[in-house]
C-alpha cells in the first residue's frame, strides 16, 4: 500500500495551516505589550502582528486584557 502524494500534501497543509494561524492565550498575552504600541503608534497590527490580532478577534478574556492595557496607555500618554 502507498500512501497517496495528494492526500498526503493536504495532510501537511492542514496541520500545518492551524498551526500558523493559532496562538494560545500564553502566546497572545507575549505579545501583548508590542501589540498595544504597534496600535497606538498608528500601525495596521493586522498587517503587523496578524497573529495576535486573529487572536484577539477569538478570545474575550485576551481582548479585554488588550483594551485594558490601551486604555492604561492612553491615560498615560495625555496626562503627560
Ligand atoms: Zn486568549
Amino acid at each position: 500500500m502507498k500512501l497517496e502524494p495528494t492526500l498526503l500534501k493536504q495532510l501537511v497543509r492542514a496541520v500545518m495551516s492551524t498551526r500558523a494561524d493559532e496562538i494560545d492565550c500564553g502566546e497572545c498575552f507575549e505579545q501583548l505589550d508590542c501589540f498595544v504600541e504597534m496600535a497606538l503608534a498608528g500601525k495596521d497590527v493586522s498587517e503587523v502582528m496578524p497573529l495576535t490580532h486573529d487572536h484577539l478577534q477569538r478570545c474575550r478574556d485576551c481582548r479585554e486584557e488588550f483594551e485594558a492595557l490601551l486604555k492604561a496607555l492612553q491615560a498615560l500618554e495625555t496626562t503627560d
